[in-house]
């Protein structure tokens, strides 16, 4: 579904993606990891649109889209929520997931099915508050889940998800997680699901891709990662630090 190829990202001097290749195979969750600084969501920001890679290609469905607006990308179908959530945050809860709504499809639905589509969603995220409250409220996890359901809103066949279990208490990563794989078993979306952290992601993800310092240390079964020298150096290292 997804074929990157390697894929570059310099700020300034600095690499932060270091000729990055992987493929994501469609109806998978993929996770992708690696310490804080690794290039993880500037690999999702190449993907999605939100930066310009130095080089590489990124195909998705066979169709080169590197360098796309993100508008353009997420149209396409590649929907993505960001690590730290930032809603409208003078619109509703559910005007919120509305606009992402509108957002994925052109404009081109009515009032009505946006408003539809948003509620679907935020049952689905089961996101139990008043939808027509302010998002000033909501604390971590609400958060999180409105950000999930913003990206499901905008109608995507593959989801970049970004630190989904930031900030979350154990109980509410095990349902974040969960979710995610309900989203994948029920939706039939594919998932690229990034953490830092190894937990509870590594029993639900299909494969693992494992970044350091920009480059891909490791891909392959989450119990090979777990017992993979170079990944388990990352993270002790990290650990010991
Ligand atoms: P991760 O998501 O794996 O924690 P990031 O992809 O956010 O890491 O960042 C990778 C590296 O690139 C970090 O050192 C970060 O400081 C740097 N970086 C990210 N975005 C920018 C930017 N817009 N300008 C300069 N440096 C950046
Ligand atoms: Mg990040």
């Amino acid at each position: 579904m997804l074929a990157v190829e390697g894929l570059v990202k310099r700020f300034g001097g600095f690499l932060a993606v270091n000729q990055v290749s992987f493929e994501v195979r469609a109806g998978e969750i993929l996770g992708l990891i690696g310490p804080n600084g690794s290039g993880k969501s500037t690999t999702f920001n190449l993907i999605a649109g939100n930066l310009r890679p130095n080089s590489g290609s990124i195909r998705f469905n066979g169709k080169e889209i590197g360098g796309q607006s993100a508008h353009t990308i997420c149209r396409q179908g590649i929907g993505r929520t960001f690590q730290i959530p930032r809603p409208f945050r003078r619109l509703s809860v559910i005007e919120n997931v509305a606009l992402a709504a509108y957002y994925g499809e052109a404009g081109r639905i009515s009032r009505g099915q946006a408003q539809r589509r948003a509620a679907e969603v935020l049952d689905m995220v089961d996101l139990a508050v008043d939808p027509t409250a302010s998002t000033a409220g909501l604390g971590a996890a609400a958060l999180k889940k409105l950000e999930l359901a913003r990206a499901l809103a905008t109608g995507p066949k593959l989801l970049l998800a970004d630190e989904s279990l930031g900030g979350l208490d154990p109980a509410e990563m095990e349902r974040a997680a969960h979710l995610l794989g309900d989203i994948r078993g029920r939706l039939g979306i594919t998932i690229v699901w990034v953490e830092h952290i190894m937990g509870v992601l590594m029993r639900v993800v299909d494969r693992v891709i494992v970044l350091d310092h920009g480059e891909k240390i490791f891909e392959g079964r989450p119990a090979q990662a777990a017992a993979d020298p170079r990944v388990i150096e990352v993270y002790l290292g990290k650990a010991q630090a």
